[in-house]
């Protein structure tokens, strides 16, 4: 049974202001929601703005040029993840399905395992649309069937044929690389400008390395957009194909700034992890750049379900080696996740007179330094069994995503010490982060972040790096514990990567992987006062205003 909420409280929650209950007549009971309707509410609506008045007068002229090359991406990803958009929205009556469908390009529901949320729907495909849904994987042999960028279909014999994407998103790919021509008219960055006719270039070839290349090699750009088939999450069946996505980005100097400071201590910080020698002798990618963006427009895999707020590229391994990788933090779409979701769960989950304690400056280093954590570590077992992750398989996902939380809260400890956080105390950092994984255990076990932030949870919560209240329903972080708990969990994950213990790492993960009857309970308040667990845009030129 669930227990439902007075309208003003969820509006105010989702506000992310203290609420202050009306005169009780006026409280009324809501009107259930519809099975979609509740579906819906899983997702609240942000508006993607930036300061356009800082740009140039041609920086502002590029942008509709990006943006309409982003919007190409929409259809190519359809395609990809589900087929006939128009054919599915024909059939689909009711509006909040259709809204719903167009959130999950597709039918099926992304936060929910993805189950099919249409009546006649089949069980979404682990290899999405990329190959013949008939398609036993045994079948799929061959360089250019396995390619990253071919879509794989029968041809009139029954064979398997691949098609690559230039050819079979003739269509879009040609209007993309258009706009980002016309774009590249317009740029006064010739670093930008050469990228942009590259990635056209890249679209209409498929080979993307020149252009990955270039855009590493740019560096004083204001403009940014990342387009066209790049992560291969989608494809369940396999992880060979490129999904079809774009951000359009506006670079923040100041914040950016802010981030290469912290960005030139990496290297003496590796050598600090709270783990023996043996697992920390590798040297990791130092030669990274990292920098704070609004996006003003995502399309395609990366509007799907849930949305990034940190982006680590590129993945081609040839290119990180020779320039290393971006890491890019999306500031304004980390706002709205603070604002309309994390903000609302501190409100009811977190002690009272820590409440105070979270701030969006210590979300945003704790996001930033997860993803500089993925670089710091081991990559390699060392104990002969090869790779960590071949090592630890389906495992391995987690475990990294975990271990990049603990090793970036590590990190953040340890230039509090050296009074290297000058406006931000640790303590900040702790309850934000306590907050934070309550939000991404929402994201449920489908997830690797899910997954991730439930062993954390179990893990710090049995060595008494918070407690929880069960007379205010509250959790509250031991601040002078919090510290060793961490280091301690750092610790036990590098060596699971360390020594590639893929049977360890299973009793571990069936030991803390576990949603316990109190944590339940807790996860369905925040259900009842529908506090949303991702969100959705509104976007394009109209929005800002251009
Ligand atoms: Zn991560």
């Amino acid at each position: 049974m669930n227990r439902f909420t007075a309208p003003w409280v969820v509006a105010c929650l989702v506000a992310g202001y203290a609420c202050q209950a009306p005169p009780p007549d006026e409280a009324v009971e809501p009107e259930a929601l519809s099975p979609m309707q509740a579906r819906l509410a899983k997702y609240t609506t942000v508006r993607l703005t930036t300061d356009v008045a800082s740009l140039s007068e041609s920086e502002r002229a590029m942008i509709p040029h990006l943006v309409r090359a982003a919007q190409a991406m929409e259809g190519a990803y359809w395609q990809q993840a589900y087929g006939d958009r128009d054919e599915l929205m024909a059939r689909l009556e009711d509006e909040d399905a259709r809204r719903f469908a167009m959130i999950n390009y597709g039918p099926w529901d992304r936060l929910a395992n993805n189950e099919p949320f249409v009546p006649d729907a089949e069980p979404k495909p682990a290899g999405a649309n990329f190959y013949p849904p008939d398609m036993p994987k045994e079948e799929l042999d061959g360089v250019e069937l396995e390619s990253l960028y071919t879509m794989v279909r029968r041809d009139d014999d029954g064979k398997l044929t691949a098609i690559p994407y230039s050819v079979f998103f003739e269509e879009a790919y040609g209007e993309a690389a258009e706009a980002l021509r016309a774009a590249a008219e317009l740029s006064e960055d010739p670093g930008l400008k050469r990228y942009l006719e590259l990635r056209a270039d890249a679209l209409l070839s498929d080979d993307y390395r020149a252009s990955d290349m270039a855009w590493m090699d740019m560096k004083d750009n204001s403009l940014d957009i990342i387009i066209g088939p790049i992560e291969n999450y989608e494809d369940q069946l396999f992880g060979f194909k490129a999904a079809n996505e774009s951000f359009v980005l506006v670079k923040d100097q100041e914040w950016s700034a802010r981030l290469s400071r912290y960005a030139a201590l990496l290297p003496e910080l590796q050598k600090t992890i709270p783990v023996d020698d043996v697992y920390k002798q590798e040297t990791p990618g130092l030669d990274s750049d990292l920098n704070a963006y609004d996006v003003v427009f995502y399309a395609g895999d990366a509007n799907a379900g849930s949305k990034a707020i940190a982006v680590n590229l590129p993945n081609d391994e040839e290119v990180q080696l020779q320039k290393g990788t971006r890491r890019l933090q999306l500031k304004n779409a980390m706002r709205a996740k603070f604002d309309k979701i994390l903000l609302p769960i501190v409100n009811v989950l977190i002690a009272d007179e820590q409440r105070s304690l979270v701030n969006f400056d210590s979300f945003f280093s704790n996001v930033m330094f997860h993803e500089v954590a993925h670089g710091l570590g081991i990559k390699n077992t060392v104990n002969g069994r090869g790779r960590v992750r071949a090592a630890l398989q389906e495992r391995a996902s987690a475990l990294e995503e975990a271990k990049a939380d603990v090793l970036g809260l590590f990190m953040i400890a340890e230039l509090a010490s050296q009074g290297e956080l000058d406006d931000e105390s640790l303590d900040d950092n702790y309850v934000t982060f306590l907050a934070s994984i309550f939000r991404s255990v929402r994201f449920g076990a489908a997830s690797a972040h899910g997954r991730a932030n439930l062993m954390q949870l179990n893990f710090l919560e049995e060595k008494g790096a918070f407690s929880y209240d069960a007379a205010a329903q509250t959790y509250k972080v031991d601040l002078e514990t919090m510290g060793e708990a961490v280091d301690e969990l750092a610790g036990v994950i590098l060596k699971f990567q360390g020594e590639g213990n893929y049977d360890g790492l299973g009793e571990f993960m069936a030991t803390y992987q576990v949603v316990g009857d109190t944590l339940q309970q807790q996860l369905d308040r925040l259900s009842d006062e529908r506090i949303p667990v991702d969100v959705v845009f509104e976007q394009g030129t109209d929005v800002l205003g251009l």
